[in-house]
């Protein structure tokens, strides 16, 4: 049921197609983060318009709230929140090392209290894996230990081997699932992928060491997990340019919770399918449009007469309906549509910058668009 097909390689750059249960996703792909069962301020309706081809749930969340009991009930993820097209969840490991108001962790798992109510919960590597088969997203990923980036080299060795020890009993506790019902866990999905994840920080031996364990467990994709912790771009690209190579090339690779759209660039230079990020949804919600030229920080006060649209050769709702005059009143003045119209073109511009890349590289032409981006593309606000 799930398959990847390479089409086409452009240097270290891939064209491809994941074929999943619910449909295909073309790669470099980019996945919006509907956190909760949905993408903050935006509909299902504005996602197919965007003609976004994969979502990422989080597993942690739908856990605590309203439960992977409810939704397996519902009939499962993609049921329960109206949306046909593929889905990737994570495994709420990185969202109990984030977010939790406690954790404990030991060799079988980590145990936490809910950041809502305060209630006691153990997420071992079965438990991650049994979850993720109830909301029947088609790709699952196994449970990892995260590490701050400030942590030192024996503390991301350790937490980067118990993570090979984890995702072991993960493949296996899939494979289980895979032969026959198991009591109390109803599988809503049966094509479920699951993908691997290489951590090791931003330690070479340390990546190739996990790169080799988890190709050893085997599973029909692998993650670079670990990355976009606080440590400059210039480190992440060159781990991710250390890590990418030594995967399969006939298995997807996704780099997790990357990053503003020329990390998106340099990471598919170095060989990445498959992105996700909060970025463009939460900076569209604190006013911040992402542009071909740099942010518009909306409510600046030079936008308040502003005919143009926040970006004038982009091809969105929001820029094609929009001034900046009028998206700086909606956001000054708090309503809800700000958010909306706000993500519609972010998200846009993230997921049109991935279609560019995936044509270039068809084309053989992604070393002229990502010296192109990178001439014009400013993380700075717009002068
Ligand atoms: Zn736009």
């Amino acid at each position: 049921m799930f398959e990847f097909e390479l089409l086409h390689a452009d240097g270290a750059a891939r064209r491809g197609e994941v074929r999943t249960p619910h449909g295909v996703v073309q790669t470099p792909s980019f996945m919006p983060v509907g956190t909760r069962g949905a993408v903050k301020a935006v509909t299902q309706r504005d996602l197919v318009d965007l003609d976004a081809e994969i979502l990422l749930g989080n597993t942690y969340h739908l856990y605590l709230k309203p439960g992977d009991d409810l939704i397996a009930r519902a009939g499962g993820l993609h049921a329960f929140i109206g949306w046909e097209r593929p889905i990737l969840t994570d495994s709420g490991g990185y969202q109990v090392f984030s977010l939790a108001s406690m954790r404990h962790i030991t060799e079988r798992g980590a145990e936490f209290r809910s950041h809502l109510d305060g209630s006691l919960h153990m997420l071992t590597p079965e438990k991650a894996t049994d979850i993720q088969a109830q909301l029947g997203s088609d790709i699952a990923m196994v449970l990892d230990e995260c590490v701050a980036s400030t942590d030192g080299i024996d503390g991301v060795r350790d937490a980067m081997r118990r993570s090979a020890r984890w995702a072991a009993r993960c493949r296996e506790r899939l494979q289980r699932l895979r032969q026959g019902p198991v009591v109390g866990v109803t599988v809503t999905n049966p094509g479920q992928a699951q993908f691997g994840i290489v951590q090791g920080g931003i330690h070479p031996g340390l990546r190739t060491e996990s790169v080799q364990a988890t190709l050893e467990i085997g599973f029909e994709g692998y993650a670079i997990g670990g990355l976009s912790v606080g440590e400059p771009p210039a480190v992440m690209y060159d781990v991710v340019g250390h890590t990418a190579p030594q995967l399969p090339a006939d298995q997807p690779r996704y780099l997790m919770g990357t990053g503003m759209p020329d990390d998106l660039i340099e990471c598919v230079a170095r060989g990445v399918d498959l992105f996700d990020c909060v970025l463009p949804t939460r900076n569209a919600r604190n006013g911040q449009l992402i542009t071909s030229r740099g942010l518009v920080v909306i409510k600046n006060a030079r936008y308040a007469e502003d005919p143009l649209p926040p970006d004038p050769g982009c091809g969105c709702y929001t820029c094609r309906h929009c001034s900046r005059a009028y998206l700086r009143h909606l956001y000054i003045a708090g309503e809800m549509t700000a958010a909306t119209l706000n993500s519609i073109h972010n998200l846009y511009f993230y997921l049109d910058t991935m279609r560019r890349i995936r044509e270039a590289i068809m084309f053989g032409s992604f070393e002229r668009l990502r010296q192109e981006f990178h001439q014009t593309f400013s993380r700075r606000p717009l002068q």
